[in-house]
Formats: C-alpha cells, sequence, structure tokens
C-alpha cells in the first residue's frame, strides 16, 4: 500500500528529475517552513520542499558552524556537492535567524536567485496583514522574474484549490490514525507525508486519494500499546519510526512544523491574497517560530493530547534548534504539571547511530504501559 511512496522518498533526485523534465517547469526549492507553496504553483514553478537530508556534513562547515542546525547544513552541502542542480531558485521564510543568514550566505556564495517571505513579529493582525502588504507583493515580484509567468487570479486560485486538497487529503489521514490506532505503521505515515514535499500536488493527491480508499475498510491495531505525540519541529529521520514500530508503539498525532502545524493550515484564500497569507502563516496550529500572543502553545498541547488519546509527548528535538530549544522547557513542565509523562531525545538529520535513541524511546515506552 505504501510502496509508491518508499520509492518516491528512496530516489528524491530521480523523482524530481523525472516530474521536472514532464512538466517543463522551473523547481524552486522551499526552504522551511510555512512558505505557501501556493504562490510557486500559481507562478508555473515546481515548488519542492527542503526540510534537510542526511547527507554526511563534509563541505558546509567551511561556510557554516557545527552547532548550526543539521537542517540548515544538509541544506547548504546539497547544493555545495552540486546535488541539486535541478533545482533553479530558493525560496526561504524568515522563520528562525538560521534561515535568515542562510539566505544571506546563499546570495553570496551561489548564484541562484533566492527571495524571502519575511514574517513579521508584531502583536496585532493589522500590524501583520500591513507589514505582509509589501512582503507579499516583492515575494510575488520575484517569482515571477524567476518564473517568466504572471500570477493571475484563476492562476492563484486553481492553485489554491490544489494545495488546500492536499492538505485536506492529509488532514484525513491524520483524523485515520488517531481514530484507529496502529492501522498504519509510523514509518509508513511519515513516509506518506514526506512524499509531498518532491511531487507535483495533483500526482500526490492522487496518490493519497487512493491510499485513503485503501485504508477505509481497515481496522486498527491492538488496543493496548503506548500511544504517544511527538513534538518538534522536523519530523526526520525517518529512521526512528522503525524503532518506533519495533517497539509496537503508536504516534497518534504530532505537533511538527512540517506535520500537523502545515496539514492543518486551511485553504489559502486567493481573493484577498495579503488576508489569505496572514491567516496562512499565523493560524491555526502556533509555533515556536511564529510570535503571536494570541495562540499560546501551552494549552494548544495540553488539548491535543486529550483529543488525540496520547499517554505522553515526546520531544524531537533537532540539536542547535533555538526557537524550539526556549519552548520546550516550559511546554514539558506545563504537560507535566497536568499529569502527561513527558520525554525527549535530540537528533541531527545526518545521524547514524540510533542506539541511544531506541534506549531512550524503549524506557519511555515501558514507563507508558506501567
Ligand atoms: S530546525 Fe530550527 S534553527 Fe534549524 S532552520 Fe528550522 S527553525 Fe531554524
Amino acid at each position: 500500500m505504501f510502496r509508491n511512496f518508499h520509492e518516491v522518498v528512496n530516489n528524491v533526485s530521480k523523482t524530481i528529475q523525472k516530474h521536472e523534465t514532464e512538466l517543463d517547469r522551473p523547481v524552486i526549492g522551499v526552504m522551511p517552513a510555512y512558505f505557501p507553496l501556493e504562490l510557486i504553483e500559481a507562478a508555473g514553478g515546481y515548488p519542492v520542499q527542503l526540510w534537510g537530508n542526511n547527507l554526511a556534513i563534509e563541505k558546509a562547515d567551511a561556510h557554516l558552524q557545527s552547532y548550526c542546525c543539521s537542517v540548515a547544513r544538509s541544506a547548504m552541502e546539497l547544493e555545495l556537492r552540486d546535488a541539486a542542480h535541478m533545482v533553479k531558485a530558493y525560496a526561504f521564510t524568515s522563520l528562525c535567524d538560521t534561515l535568515i543568514n542562510l539566505r544571506e550566505i546563499y546570495r553570496r556564495v551561489f548564484t541562484k536567485p533566492t527571495l524571502e517571505l519575511s514574517i513579521p513579529i508584531t502583536r496585532t493582525e493589522q500590524a501583520r496583514h500591513n507589514y505582509l502588504t509589501s512582503v507579499v507583493k516583492s515575494v510575488i515580484d520575484g517569482l515571477e522574474e524567476i518564473t517568466g509567468n504572471k500570477i493571475t487570479s484563476e492562476s492563484l486560485s486553481n492553485a489554491a484549490k490544489l494545495h488546500g486538497r492536499t492538505r485536506e487529503l492529509q488532514r484525513r489521514l491524520y483524523r485515520i490514525r488517531r481514530e484507529k490506532p496502529g492501522i498504519v505503521k509510523n514509518h509508513d505515515f511519515y513516509t506518506a507525508i514526506k512524499t509531498g514535499f518532491f511531487l507535483p500536488a495533483d500526482v500526490y493527491n492522487r496518490m493519497l486519494e487512493d491510499l485513503l480508499q485503501n485504508l477505509a475498510d481497515l481496522e486498527g491495531g491492538q488496543g493496548d500499546r503506548p500511544k504517544l505525540l511527538l513534538c518538534g519541529m522536523v519530523f526526520d529521520p525517518l529512521e526512528i519510526y522503525k524503532i518506533i514500530d519495533e517497539l509496537e508503539a503508536y504516534v497518534v498525532d504530532d505537533d511538527f512544523a512540517n506535520g500537523w502545524r502545515t496539514v492543518s493550515k486551511d485553504g489559502l484564500n486567493a481573493d484577498n491574497l495579503v488576508e489569505g497569507i496572514t491567516d496562512f502563516l499565523f493560524n491555526p496550529a502556533p509555533c515556536c517560530c511564529i510570535y503571536n500572543p494570541d495562540n499560546d502553545r501551552h494549552p494548544y498541547l495540553l488539548e491535543k493530547v486529550k483529543q488525540s488519546g496520547a499517554e505522553g509527548v515526546l520531544f524531537w528535538y533537532i540539536k542547535f534548534c533555538e526557537p524550539d530549544a526556549f519552548d520546550r522547557p516550559q511546554l514539558m513542565k506545563h504537560l507535566k504539571d497536568a499529569g502527561v509523562p513527558v520525554a525527549f531525545i535530540d537528533l541531527e538529520l545526518t545521524m547514524t547511530n540510533f542506539d541511544a535513541v531506541r534506549t531512550r524511546i524503549s524506557a519511555f515506552c515501558e514507563m507508558l504501559e506501567k
């Protein structure tokens, strides 16, 4: 059922090259997170999401300090090794200091065009809206220059429908997993979500539709296994889900920036783009990288635990990610005070030895089973 998803994730370059040739559209690498893919689609580009990879870091250390997160270092390694030659341009968001600086480094080191969707740090909806008015215009101008196509209201509306449909289908997959824990292996589930980073949206949507149909009549797994909610920025390395599968634990929900925080976003309002993008960036799930005092992560996460039936929260910390590290201690305390067991693992996307991670997850699952 998941074979075609695994094929994509195991052959990313080949997959992108194949579709680039078929579509004859410029590939635009989206540096995480929350850049509305709809804009790239509407400009006639082919968006692929680059949330880091597992390449050993050989060249990127000449440009980035070793205590920079492995998302940034491995993304840069890809370009330095000329392994991203199909990517014609990069679209960044100003999610964290690392990404802001990474874009500056890309501008100096590489010749490919880059653009940035700068996310405001302001208290009010009106201030966000005002700030984004000029940002959205400059992003659109930049995209039109890269692709050579004008974004029209029709192309925008079609793109909004297409990518809105993707997230709707992904939400259905999340719901099935919540309602029938164990119905899908954890490794298969995240492979299916990750596949969407690399495929054209219409191709991916068809794969998800087939998958959902195949899952419709299946039952969940045994009811007495530990149920986990995962929380972090990036749901990689996928290898860890094999360990969770071996331990027969069920991930019932997540709060990943490239998981539910993105999947939960509604269709982009293409009729009023600035309003639509403001809403897209700030809602509905709170994020450690988005300043929004009206959307507090503490009650949000606790509510998510209750609604998903999770018995414990595993914090999935990508080393040196500052925004995540600043939020985690308070979030863990808040959950603990409410009686929710918590644990954390620290990771690098480039890691190859998972023994310590296995020991930690296994101990956490044993604790939940007592
Ligand atoms: S993992 Fe954290 S530090 Fe790294 S790019 Fe993402 S938000 Fe920034």
